[in-house]
């Protein structure tokens, strides 16, 4: 998982792509990168760390132009190479490029063999290097970029939000059943992509629409061109995101993220009501739930974990002790607030078990008597292919046992996970229009090892433009 941006603006872009990338953050935390072009040349910085620690005043200042594109990373196994921090950079001929992305490719393998097979060298081990190798080929023989992405979208399977700068100009394309976010807007002297609608609101600007999957975007200094270059049966957007991974202010396709959280609040106390003396999230990812289920049972919202809002999230630290002992750090209860009182524990998802079995220890070393946990997303019992860090099956508390025993394992006196009706009710789609792999184990592309639905995957029928044309984007 990964936060993506792109300008374009007359102005000058580093300060608005540090601020949005700032927007970002929460998609990605072990590195962050910028590249600019200056009109002859790239400018680029890109370190480990969080974007504040990341870029200095002068880094910023020294990464002129006015088009860029910029990249939050996600610590995912074996990835944390400076290698494979994004944006990457290259040149072919006589032009600069720089490719970042968010998503993951599943048949990455398949493709690398054959290129190196045929005598080419990879620099890094991501697959975001594959999406520029199958551009360069394909803009060195056609020149056209449209039959590039096209070219990209038939031989990559996965899910991938792309945004790439060559010579200045922005290309940002989406994949064609949606997976994840991407979308447009309009700053003061220029547009942006970016994966989130946050980092738009962040810059002042004015969110213009999603980038629809299958879709090519190209914004310069002339203005915003769109071109479909290929439509799938149905989308498959992932239903993660609005679970745990945007922020709760996103809008994503249309949907506020905020308000997909509190009605699975509500609906969370419908399925599975308790009498209690406080409802209590673990902040921040169960707060909008809590909210909510606050709201439906007229059971008190009071905070009792109080967050340490200078720590990364947890699940970041690459070993088991180190979580642990994080959780410690990052939130803190409040005793007077649980000495022998019943709780209802609201958190948006179980994926170990090792953060919600330390936090209820905590609750009742503090006094807690009952903690009643109520979950926002229904058991996750599969690992993710397309985009988000999800363990293994064998990680995955879920994957193997039934509710009754996750409960005796986190030691909560009872627990409910919303059913997956109420939470695609709350967001709003048709079922067959979300991915929900790591709910059900039905992935909406064939993977390798795992069972498609064959139903769905039938379904999924992508067809591609033979003539590209492309459109003035609404952009008012
Ligand atoms: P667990 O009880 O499974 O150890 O941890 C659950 C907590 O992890 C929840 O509070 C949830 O917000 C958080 N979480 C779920 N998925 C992810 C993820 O992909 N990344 C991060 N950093 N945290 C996650
Ligand atoms: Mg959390």
């Amino acid at each position: 998982m990964c936060g993506i941006v792109g300008i374009v603006d007359a102005g000058g872009v580093s300060i608005q792509l540090y601020y949005a990338l700032y927007a970002l953050q929460h998609r990605g935390q072990e590195s962050a990168g910028i590249s600019t072009f200056d009109g002859t040349s790239l400018r680029k910085f890109k370190g480990q760390g969080l974007v504040a620690d990341v870029f200095s005043p002068a880094v910023l200042k020294d990464l002129k132009g006015t088009a860029g594109v910029g990249h939050v990373r996600y610590p995912t196994t074996g990835s944390n190479l400076p290698e494979n921090i994004q944006p990457l950079n290259f040149q072919f001929q006589e032009h600069f490029i720089s490719v970042a992305h968010n998503g993951n490719l599943v048949n990455t393998c398949d493709i690398r063999r054959e290129y190196e097979q045929a005598g080419q060298i990879f620099t890094t081990t991501t697959d975001t290097e594959i999406i520029a190798k199958i551009l360069i080929q394909e803009i060195s023989t056609s020149g056209s970029v449209e039959d590039a992405v096209q070219l990209c979208m038939k031989r990559m399977q996965g899910s991938y939000s792309v945004v790439i700068m060559i010579d200045g100009v922005i290309y940002a394309f989406r994949d064609p059943l949606g997976i994840k976010p991407f979308c447009l807007g309009k700053i003061e002297h220029g547009y942006i992509v970016a994966s989130e609608s946050v980092a738009i609101d962040a810059l002042g600007g004015k969110f213009l629409r999603d980038i629809r999957p299958g879709e090519l975007i190209r914004m310069d200094g002339d203005g915003v061109k769109c071109t479909q270059i290929a439509v799938a049966g149905r989308c498959a957007h992932c239903i993660f995101e609005y679970i745990y991974f945007a922020r709760a202010d996103a809008v994503i396709d249309g949907v506020l993220v905020y308000d997909v959280r509190r009605t699975i609040g509500q609906k969370l106390h419908e399925e599975a009501p308790v009498s209690a003396d406080s409802v209590c999230s673990v902040p921040d990812s169960g707060t909008a739930y809590a909210i909510g289920y606050a709201e439906r049972s007229r059971i008190p919202f009071v905070e009792s974990l109080m967050k340490n809002r200078y720590m990364g999230r947890t699940f970041i630290m690459p070993t088991q002790k180190e979580r642990e002992r994080a959780v410690r750090i990052k939130l803190n209860p409040i005793p007077a607030h649980l000495k022998d009182k019943s709780i209802v524990l609201v958190d948006d998802s179980i994926v170990r078990g090792t953060t919600s079995k330390r936090i209820i220890e905590m609750m009742r070393d503090a006094g807690a008597q009952e903690i009643h946990m109520r979950i926002g997303s229904p058991a996750i019992k599969a690992p993710c292919y397309l985009g988000v860090d999800m363990p293994t099956r064998k990680e995955l508390i879920a994957s193997d046992k039934i509710e009754e025993e996750v409960r005796r394992s986190i030691t909560a006196t009872s627990l409910h996970h919303i059913s997956l009706d109420a939470l695609v009710k709350a967001i709003g789609f048709d079922r067959e229009d979300l991915c929900t792999g790591c709910l059900t184990g039905c992935y909406p592309l064939l993977i390798d090892g795992e069972t498609a639905n064959p139903r769905l995957v039938n379904f999924v029928d992508v067809t591609f433009q033979s003539r590209l044309e492309s459109f003035e984007a609404e952009t008012t």
